[in-house]
């Protein structure tokens, strides 16, 4: 239940990097507009609102998307929809670099707090409140989105960026695997925490925003089971991916494209056993890229893990 770009409109690119919207979005949209409370004089103000909710959504999503990039890894693909933005972006698994991408998101809201606050400072002086009262009207609820916005991001809960954030703190000192499934435990407290409250307040937006995120955290947590599995797995020393520099695990875990069957191609030099093909690429198990074995033969620089790390 994530939004890809099948079934999305392109939008814009900047920077190489090329902005989607959901087709979901206009909907939302739709309903939205025609049942928002009159807060304006013109309406044409509560599409400006909605726009520039979507538009502080998209900054957010660009800071993942920047910060990533920094990281040394390509992201270029933003998608919008009506629970908010998704960056697919792919860190290295590396705390620091996974740290960054996240947190550059909610960085930008924080960053939007001074520039809003600064419009309304001087919206103010020029007498906008009694000259200009849709203009004021807009910068304050703008304020009050971004802030509010930030605040639920930042919230610990797995897998907002607060929680993807305690995440990466964790994962300094408890390793990969063990960081997530202790971040997605207190993920699933939150989750009921934000059950509880769309029980309370009785908001059906707020209850398909808590089944969608305890979607993803249950995703979080078997994929930190996952993780441990991997971790005691022995690995190959003289290997390492091109892309994340994690050593491969040791053992027919991988499937030949051409007769399904299982074998290791760290130690065949990608041909399969079985019927002797080449594989073209071999994907990494820990961050999925895809690339020829030539690539991964180069010394792992600093294969972390929690596990021995041996040639098999
Ligand atoms: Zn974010
Ligand atoms: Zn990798
Ligand atoms: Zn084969």
């Amino acid at each position: 239940m994530m939004p890809t770009h099948s079934g999305s409109f392109r939008f814009f690119r900047f920077f190489g990097i090329q902005v989607y919207v959901h087709w979901s979005w206009f909907v939302v949209a739709f309903i939205e507009l025609s049942t928002r409370r009159q807060n304006y004089v013109s309406p044409v103000w509560n599409v400006a609102e909605y726009l520039s909710l979507f538009l502080i959504v998209l900054l957010h999503e660009f800071g993942h998307a920047f910060a990533c990039r920094q990281t040394g890894v390509s992201a270029n693909e933003i998608v919008l929809w009506p629970l908010g933005g998704v960056a697919y972006v792919a860190p290295p698994q590396r705390p620091g670099a996974t740290l960054w991408s996240i947190a550059a998101g909610p960085l930008v809201n924080v960053l939007l707090l001074p520039v809003l606050f600064g419009l309304i400072i001087y919206g103010r002086a020029q007498g906008w409140v009694r000259g200009w009262p849709d203009g004021m009207r807009l910068l304050l609820t703008v304020q009050q989105i971004n802030f509010g916005l930030l605040i639920f991001n930042v919230l610990p809960v797995y897998p907002l960026d607060g929680g993807q954030i305690l995440r990466s703190l964790l994962w300094f000192g408890f390793g990969r695997a063990r960081s997530l499934q202790i971040a997605t435990i207190i993920g699933f407290v939150g989750i009921a925490g934000l059950v509880a409250l769309a029980v309370w307040w009785e908001s059906i937006w707020f209850g398909i925003m808590a089944l969608f995120l305890g979607q993803r955290c249950l995703l979080g947590f078997r994929e930190a089971k996952g993780l441990a599995t991997l971790a005691r797995i022995p690995r190959h020393t003289g290997f390492a991916c091109p892309i994340c520099r994690e050593a491969p695990p040791g053992g027919p875990i991988w499937v030949c494209g051409a007769c399904r069957n299982a074998f290791d191609p760290f130690s065949t030099n990608a041909i399969c056993p079985h019927c002797q093909t080449p594989q073209v690429v071999t994907v990494c198990v820990h961050c999925a890229a895809a690339q020829p074995i030539a690539r991964w033969q180069t010394a792992p620089r600093g294969a972390r893990g929690d596990s021995p790390v041996i040639d098999v």
